[in-house]
């Protein structure tokens, strides 16, 4: 058997004739930039979300770019970021010419809230907080100290389309929610795609001027802008893929539950839950003290893997310039050394699971 990282053909098979009809239905209306279709599925996900409001945008970078924008964030400010998160995370803040405060993670990788409060200072304008993984950060927390320090609280929503903290959804405890809807993300365009979502109308009202030349009327333009707009057809096939969003997040966490239970390798630690936090499992973590042999092993047995992420930003060529070190955020850079992230997409089979799990369990257990 040969199991790939991700096959993002299975649902567009298995949805095939709405996806085409969605498709042609744009093709055919002859408009295609900000019309109907990206109302309506902004209507649609505000809905699913839960806020009063929604702006489809290019991408989860500028849906980040874009929040830091709205709210004046810039030079000689600092934004509270995890160290272990996705770069996009960070060029969100650098982008806007502001300081990334690195913080490291808890045990559950994300944001470790106790660690943030020490890393304030009277140029800390926001917390970027990342649900990464698809795990809710500790909400209760962090919530608690960005109110009562005042700071605005933006959330990194790409790995977490709706997940939970409390019964809460993420992207609705901050200022603004951030969202990717990157193919390969839980929630995937056929493209490049992204959202913010916010119940304050002054914030949105600007980031809908900001992504579109700072224009309300056309050529009268009110602020320097960008262009940032979510494209007709991919509005059209996000809300196809959103409506059955729901059974297809059941199915994924019927594969996660399968891997939970019958992964038993001692030499695999297996990924945990916060308490009151829930999980949409947008990558499935292991971490292993092996995890370049076992990535190879894998490989060997034709089972696709990805490391999520080998290069923390701090470390990374691009922030060379911040002058960070190795050792400088032990726990990111060990996690760097020993997450593993296995085969994980809407359409798996049990089958394709249980192949994953055999092999995985025979690792290191013949010798
Ligand atoms: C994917 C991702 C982004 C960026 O989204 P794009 O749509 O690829 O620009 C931002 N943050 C995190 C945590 C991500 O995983």
């Amino acid at each position: 058997m040969k199991i790939n990282f991700n096959q993002l053909d299975r649902t567009y098979f298995k949805f095939m004739e709405e996806f085409d009809r969605a498709t042609k239905d744009v093709l055919s209306s002859g408009w295609y930039v900000l019309g109907s279709q990206v109302s309506q599925f902004e209507e649609n996900f505000k809905k699913y979300i839960g806020t009063d409001y929604c702006l489809g945008v290019n991408s989860g970078l500028d849906a980040l770019i874009l929040a830091f924008r709205a709210l004046n964030i810039g030079k000689d400010d600092e934004v509270i970021v995890p160290a272990n998160t996705y770069i996009a995370s960070v060029l969100g803040i650098t982008e806007n010419q502001a300081t990334p405060i690195f913080v490291e993670p808890d045990q559950y990788h994300n944001l470790d809230a106790d660690k943030v409060e020490k890393n304030i200072t009277n140029k800390t304008k926001a917390i970027l907080v990342v649900h990464l993984y698809g795990q809710t950060a500790n909400m209760n927390k962090i919530k608690v100290i960005a109110d009562k320090h005042k700071l605005y609280l933006i959330e990194d929503c790409a790995q977490s389309h709706g997940s939970t903290y409390n019964g809460q959804v993420s992207g609705t405890f901050g200022d603004i929610g951030c969202f990717s809807f990157y193919p390969t993300k839980n929630i995937g365009a056929f493209g490049d795609a992204g959202a913010v979502v916010t119940n304050n109308v002054k914030i949105y009202n600007k980031i809908k001027l900001l992504r579109n030349y700072g224009s309300k009327v056309k050529y009268q333009n009110d602020i320097q802008g960008l262009n940032t707009r979510l494209d007709e057809i991919q509005a059209a096939l996000l809300s196809v893929k959103l409506k059955h969003y729901p059974q297809l997040l059941k199915d994924r966490l019927s594969i996660v539950n399968y891997y939970l239970s019958n992964i038993t390798n001692p030499h695999i630690k297996l990924p945990r839950v916060r308490e009151k936090s829930n999980s949409v499992y947008h990558l499935f973590i292991i971490e292993s003290k092996f995890r370049n042999e076992l990535q190879d092993y894998l490989s060997k047995y034709h089972i696709g893997t990805q490391i999520h992420y080998p290069i923390p930003p701090h470390l990374s060529k691009a922030y060379k310039h911040l002058g960070y070190t190795i050792g400088d955020f032990p726990i990111t850079e060990k996690l760097a050394d020993q997450v593993l992230s296995l085969p994980l997409y809407d359409g798996m089979t049990k089958e394709e699971a249980q192949y994953v799990i055999d092999v995985i369990n025979r690792f290191k257990q013949d010798e």
